[in-house]
Formats: C-alpha cells, structure tokens, sequence
C-alpha cells in the first residue's frame, strides 16, 4: 500500500520534547491546505500525542476489507491519521511492549493501512534510535521516494544528538530532505520580534558541515502551542507568523 505514496517523509529527533510532533502535524496540515492529499502516521507507541494534537482522541480506526482505514480530519479526506492512540482505550493506557510486540504492530501500520492515493505520507517517530526506528527504516529503505526531515532545538546537547540522527540515516540507507530547528528564540505574539533565549544557529552551522539542507527556524511562539489539541494549522490561523513562513517554504523545498 506504500507503493501508492508519492513522497514519505519521516519526522526524526535524537531528544523527545524537541517538537517533533507539532513539526510532522503542522507539515501535514499545511501540505493539505496546499491541496495535496496526506497521511500522516504516528508510530511513537509509547507517547501517541498526533491524535491529541489534532483534536481526534474520541476517533476510532475501522477494519477494511483491504486493511485498517485512517481517520481523515474532514469530510473531503484530504489528511488521514493512523495513530495507536486510535487503538487504546483511554488516553492514560500504557503501551508496555518488549521489542517484538512493537516491532510487528509497526510493521502492521507500514502494510497494512489504505492511504489511497495519498501524495505525501509524513511519519512522526518516537525520539532517538530504537526498534521503532530500525523496523521503519529497514521496511521503508527500499522506496526511493522516502527521506527524513530531522528536528532539534539549538541547545548544544540537542544538536549532538541530531548528529547521531545523521549517523543512523546514513548508516540505513535513509536519505535525508533536511533539517529545522525548533523552539529557536521567542516570537513576541504582540510585536512579532524573535529573541534568541538559547544560543542560535546550531541546526543551521550543523546543516552546513553535514551537507545538509536547513529549512528554517521555528521560534517558540505561544500561539503555535495553543494551536495543538484544536488541529489548526498555523498557515490558516497565524498567516502572517514566522511558523508559517517556515512550513510553506518547506513545503516548497520538500
Ligand atoms: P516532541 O514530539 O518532540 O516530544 P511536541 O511536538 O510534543 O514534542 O512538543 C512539546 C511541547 O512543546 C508541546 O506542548 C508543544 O505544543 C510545544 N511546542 C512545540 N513547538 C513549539 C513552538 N514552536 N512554539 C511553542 N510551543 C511549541
């Protein structure tokens, strides 16, 4: 069924907490509102926040005769969302899995959802290096169309961590699209001036000795935090914020 997808991009991060998840739902969203058709699959077994973010908790997946079919956002199904959160019962269930379990439920979602024509399916992954990671990389290596984006903070100790993303990527074959920092200054919701509270510039220079493309900086901004748990999309809401400049240049350059 991934044969279908045009482009997979999976979302990585060495450090949970990064923003990874609002950087896969906010990329999702603002590819939709573009027009294409998305999917977006949260494999972060332990810590599924995609349904929470968009606003889908209540939501259920349903048994196809083809296999599970996604929860789609609106009625024109133009994003649909494949998430364990869909699967247990209440948002404070644990999953508590040894390797294998959570190697064949990944597996499951890699085969075994319908994402009909889907141009673009972005997968958010839990933080670091784990069996998710290397059952995802070891099924998705053999499409070409596949790549990652990678997500860190500028703090020092985030970047070294992205750096053993890079490694990883590279080591499995995974190409990578590019790099984005987030949570870099601050963007006042009043003035719209960004100050830098950690150091700055670390994804970028990290970009740049690694050969890698930089997609933008992402400012901590009050209001892209509010936005999670409604399912908006900063490029409808906040059309005129840096988040939004951000994600439509990289939907642009993906
Ligand atoms: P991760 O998936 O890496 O664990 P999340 O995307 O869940 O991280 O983000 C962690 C928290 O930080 C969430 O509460 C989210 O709303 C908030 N957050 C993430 N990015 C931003 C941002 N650019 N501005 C404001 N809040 C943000």
């Amino acid at each position: 069924m991934l044969d279908d997808v045009k482009h997979i991009v999976l979302v990585l991060s060495g450090k949970g907490g990064v923003g990874k998840s609002t950087v896969s739902t906010q990329l999702a969203l603002t590819l939709k509102e573009n027009g294409y058709k998305v999917g977006l699959l949260d494999i972060d077994l332990c810590g599924p926040s995609v349904p929470y973010i968009l606003n889908l908790e209540e939501q259920n997946v349903h048994q196809g005769p083809d296999g599970w079919i996604p929860v789609y956002m609106d009625n024109d199904q133009k994003l649909g969302v494949m998430s364990i959160g869909f699967l247990l019962n209440s948002r404070n269930d644990a999953v508590v899995w040894r390797g294998p379990k959570k190697t064949s439920m990944i597996k499951q979602f890699l085969e075994d959802v319908c994402w009909q024509d889907v141009d673009y399916l972005i997968i958010d992954t839990p933080p670091g290096t784990s069996d998710e990671h290397i059952t995802v990389m070891e099924n998705l290596r053999k499409f070409p169309q596949c790549g990652a984006i990678l997500v860190t903070t500028p703090q020092q100790v985030a970047i070294e961590d992205v750096r053993k993303e890079i490694t990883f990527c590279r080591k499995t074959g995974i190409k990578i699209f590019g790099i984005v920092e987030n949570m870099s200054g601050y963007e006042c919701p009043n003035c719209s001036e960004c100050t830098n509270i950690f150091s700055s510039g670390g994804g970028q220079s990290l970009a740049e000795i690694s050969k890698i493309p930089f997609f933008g900086s992402v400012p901590i901004d009050p209001r892209v935090g509010k936005l999670a748990g409604q399912g908006l999309a900063a490029i409808k809401e906040l059309p005129d914020s840096i988040t939004s400049k951000v994600f439509s240049n990289l939907v642009r350059r993906l």
